[in-house]
């Protein structure tokens, strides 16, 4: 015996994934300098030498015993301390490490929050907002919730309010948010967030309870030229966050994350508490200890995103220049495209793919079939020399 629903979405392939493993085949056969791989969010950035500092230090400082022990189940007080004294001096916050439980990264930061926000009747629903990161989905089926998209607004990629709004009903839990936006590279702009905050605000009065807003920021940190990052729970009482260093100190593979639980969430004791039995239900407690030493020692770096922001103003203004329409990214590491000539996003992916060696993500994943994710965490080198094959691509498929 077995589950068939764990089977499922063991065997169900990941488009990201398999355009990752045909570039790795291809790389060996033709040479890696002829393949050009824009499918993973992978940061391509080192993590900043303070992180190995901060680690050779705690090995050569603290006892074994101590650097390598499980922590509490909600993570370190230290650590705590220091992202809660981090996010007060930055947003002008009282937050206290009671607010924080510390995860393996933003995914199990999500599920907590999903399984916890889903209530135990099975008719809980989650609006998430296109484009989304395609996981969403599975943490929200594995919580037993309901995911409700809302489709894009693909003028902007801000929200369409009006679908927003006629798709909150009564079992509505929480709405999710991602910005910067994977896959957009979109920022939500102050205007954005409160708009949405005074809509949720409406419809939780309708119904009498809140609904929840669960912001999910590992891209906080990587916005470009200025931009401003609204600090979500300002704005919105009922704002849960979740976290992750992924991106910002390039340690994806440490998983090393956090969730906060504002002292303004109606009931957040509650909220809390149920967040910390989500996660302990699926196992996933005392992340791990040495890097909660290296969180709490290098909380204040700021990352160096020069090469982010180099590489996606050389492809926003090449491809708009070809005749692509794109998202202008505003952050994260990826820049969103239609498929020109009324093809779908999967043919402009398959196109590239076989005849250019060009491997970008088809939009159906991410709720935006016509569209399409190149990330651009690569070697600005590796972006010029991928320039004229995309244009030969929309070129070759104007001629068609
Ligand atoms: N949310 C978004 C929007 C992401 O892009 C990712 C990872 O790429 C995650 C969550 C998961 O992050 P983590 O690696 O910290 O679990």
């Amino acid at each position: 015996m077995f589950s068939r629903s764990m089977y499922t979405l063991g065997a169900q392939p990941s488009s990201i994934r398999e355009l990752f493993e045909f570039g790795r085949q291809r790389a060996k056969e033709l040479g890696a300098e002829k393949v050009f791989d824009f499918s993973l969010g992978n940061p391509s950035i080192p993590a900043p030498a303070l992180v190995a500092e901060a680690i050779t230090q705690v090995l050569a400082k603290e006892s074994p015993i101590a650097i390598h022990g499980y922590t509490s189940a909600v993570g370190s007080d230290a650590c705590r301390d220091a992202i809660a004294e981090n996010l007060n001096s930055r947003y002008r916050t009282k937050y206290k490490k009671d607010n924080l439980f510390i995860t393996c990264g933003a995914a199990p930061a999500l599920g907590a929050a999903f399984r916890a926000l889903a209530a135990d009747d099975g008719r809980s629903e989650f609006v998430v907002i296109a484009p989304f990161f395609p996981e969403y989905r599975v943490f929200i089926g594995a919580s037993g919730g309901k995911p409700v998209i809302v489709p894009a607004d693909t003028k902007r990629f801000q929200i369409d309010f009006a679908a927003l709004e006629a798709s909150i009903n009564e079992n509505t839990a929480a709405v999710l948010i991602n910005s910067p936006n994977n896959p957009s590279g979109v920022v939500y702009t102050e205007e954005t967030i409160k708009t949405l905050a005074n809509l949720l605000k409406k419809k939780s009065d309708e119904l009498g309870r809140p609904i929840f807003l669960i912001s999910d920021e590992p891209y906080r940190e990587l916005a470009y030229g200025g931009v401003n990052v609204p600090f979500v729970p300002n704005y919105y009482n009922n704002t849960i966050v979740c976290y992750s260093f992924s991106k910002s100190l390039s340690l994806p593979g440490e998983r090393i994350g956090y969730v906060l639980v504002p002292d303004s969430v109606e009931d957040s004791r509650t909220i809390f508490t149920a967040i910390a039995g989500a996660s302990r239900s699926m196992g996933h407690v005392c992340a791990p200890s040495l890097m909660q030493h290296v969180i709490t020692a290098c909380i204040n770096l700021v990352p160096d995103v020069t090469v982010y922001e180099r590489n996606a103003n050389l492809l926003y203004e090449a491809l708009t220049s070809y005749g692509y329409n794109c998202a202008k990214p505003d952050g994260a590491f990826y820049l969103f495209f239609e498929a020109p000539c009324g093809i779908s996003g999967k043919e402009f992916s398959d196109y590239a793919k076989e005849r250019h060696n060009v491997l970008v993500v088809p939009g159906d994943g991410f709720g935006c079939p016509n569209w399409l994710r190149l990330s651009y965490c690569v070697d600005t080198e590796r972006v010029k020399n991928a320039l004229p094959l995309l244009k030969q691509t929309i070129d070759e498929l104007k001629k068609k």
